[in-house]
């Protein structure tokens, strides 16, 4: 991407999930893609979760490699699982006490912590306060969506938990974002569920689409399957993922609803990307991103693989006790990790008129095959084609505001105005905007 500093240079700034519990979780989500990871590592003979908690001398060395590679005067951890809480406060009071010792004067060190919200009590809450941690909630939506997969290990709903989670962790001025897994149930209610979001004070609303390739060869749930292959078996998902055009209505009916009275008001970081990429600027999000590449995971025992999706044998860099962090994010592996996902492109993304938007999203999504049959076509392509035409409109305008030094948050107006001027036209009587042409081929048109 112009502008950013390419990670083969030595200091660019990098970031890592990392597992200090691996994949072990108290949740059983039906959906969850990171369960199956127990199979990869559970040969240790060990017994107990403690066997997946990361030692101490490992957290030490890994907290000391990764301040010390990181150039930037902020440094953010990112703590996810399986479920961080199991390690217990007292696992992160040590966390802190480590960073603290390590950090250089000059630089600040952030933690984001990814939870199910399930054993936030509060303690928890304290300890979040108090060290300034942003807290991720997983939540789906109302009840009766976010019960349909989030699930514990008795089969029962987590509702309850996670939203009373929410209101102890806005008791204590915790700052928090929530993580929303959009899939073949909640898909259907873009409205309803953005509504819950920000009802519940999500001040930073983030989706991700559910896409599983369906085991080739069933054997369970959570069968250890391989990297998703960019060929064959076209279309076949599990019966949780969401559908492509699904994914584009979702996120049409999100952005009509956001943009009647939330603009810069309640942040959806999807749609925040999108702005910039059609303002001409970097993706944020790396599925929009024209690389991989910068954004690694690494285990509870120290290995670190390509990407939080491509944990398999094949995309391990390393351990960070054989290797520093930086000589594996460097390495041709890497690099060639994230140039992939630009030279496999195929064709009908190079000629796409949205390309500068999308770059073909994710490579672990992109299993279909393009018009001509070329493989590597992303099996969310017509929604986010869908979606694209729907804002294409609203986001024109909003980066006109902007170029002309005015908050984008101005096109609420602008609509609201449009609406009281466009009342009661009929969809074949000319257009009041005098362009010439129809209504509902002009300003009447859908999501116009
Ligand atoms: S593979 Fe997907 S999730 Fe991983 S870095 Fe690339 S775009 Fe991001
Ligand atoms: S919208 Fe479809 S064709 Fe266009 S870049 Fe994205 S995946 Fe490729």
């Amino acid at each position: 991407m112009s502008g950013s500093p390419s990670l083969s240079s030595p200091g660019a700034p990098f970031h890592i999930m990392t597992k200090p519990i691996g994949p072990i979780c108290n949740l059983d989500c039906e959906y969850c893609f990171y369960l199956e990871k127990e199979e990869l590592y559970d040969k240790s003979g060990q017994a107990g979760k403690s066997k997946w908690a990361m030692d101490e001398a490992l957290l030490e060395h890994y907290i000391r490699d990764y301040i010390a590679s990181q150039p930037t005067a902020e440094i953010t951890f990112a703590w996810q699982g399986g479920e961080p809480t199991l390690l217990g406060v007292e696992y992160f009071e040590r966390v802190v006490e480590l960073q603290d010792w390590y950090c250089p004067e000059g630089k600040t060190i952030h933690n984001a912590f990814q939870t199910n919200g399930t054993l936030v009590d509060e303690a928890w809450a304290e300890f979040f306060r108090d060290h300034g941690f942003l807290v991720g909630l997983s939540i789906d939506g109302p009840r009766e969506l976010h019960d349909r997969y989030r699930v514990d290990k008795g089969g029962k709903g987590t509702f309850d938990k996670v939203v009373a989670a929410a209101e102890l962790l806005k008791r204590y001025n915790v700052e928090f974002n929530t993580l929303t897994v959009v899939n073949r149930a909640n898909a259907k209610h873009p409205r309803e569920v953005y509504r819950f979001l920000r009802d519940i004070g999500s001040g930073f609303i983030q989706f991700i689409p559910l896409v599983e390739r369906a085991p080739e060869q069933p054997s369970g749930p959570h069968s250890l399957k391989g990297p998703p292959q960019t060929e064959g078996l076209d279309g076949v998902v599990s019966p949780w993922s969401v559908g492509s055009q699904q994914w584009g209505d979702f996120l049409s009916g999100v952005w009509d609803e956001w943009i009647k009275a939330d603009v810069g008001r309640v942040y959806v970081n999807l749609f925040d990307v999108q702005l910039g990429l059609w303002a001409g600027m970097p993706s944020s999000m790396c599925v929009f991103a024209e690389e991989c590449g910068s954004a690694v995971a690494m285990e509870h025992n120290g290995d670190l693989y390509s990407c939080d999706h491509y944990v398999y044998p094949a995309y391990r860099l390393g351990n960070i006790q054989e290797r520093s962090l930086g000589d594996m994010l460097r390495s041709e592996q890497q690099q060639a990790f994230g140039r992939d996902k630009r030279t496999s492109l195929p064709g009908q993304c190079q000629r796409c008129e949205y390309r500068f938007a999308c770059h073909g999203e994710c490579p672990k999504h992109r299993f279909l095959h393009d018009e001509q049959g070329e493989p590597g076509l992303n099996y969310l392509c017509q929604g986010y084609l869908k979606f694209f035409r729907h804002v294409e409109g609203d986001m024109r305008r909003m980066v006109d505001l902007l170029r002309q030094q005015q908050p984008p948050a101005m096109i609420m107006q602008i609509k609201a105005e449009e609406r009281n001027r466009f009342r009661g036209v009929g969809p074949n009587e000319p257009c009041p905007c005098g362009s010439g042409r129809k209504f509902k081929r002009c300003h009447g048109r859908p999501g116009c």
